[in-house]
């Protein structure tokens, strides 16, 4: 690992518990989080948007065919 901050090497194993330079804080190692939350909730209320889209053009083709 590389420290801008401390324009020197940080050790894997002097990082901190977060992922941080021991020296300043700077995190630099981002936690691995497989898929963010707010990207699930994007994509759930995309779906429901879609359903919603689908179930209003279903209901005007009921009222006008
Ligand atoms: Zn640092």
């Amino acid at each position: 690992m590389w420290c801008e901050q401390c324009r020197q090497p940080v050790e894997d194993e002097e990082l901190t518990e977060a992922g941080a330079c021991p020296e300043c804080g700077t995190v630099l190692r981002e936690e691995r989080r497989p898929v963010p939350w707010h990207f699930k909730l994007m994509i759930v209320a995309t779906v429901i948007y879609l359903v919603w889209r689908a179930y209003q053009g279903i209901g005007w083709l009921v009222h006008h065919v």
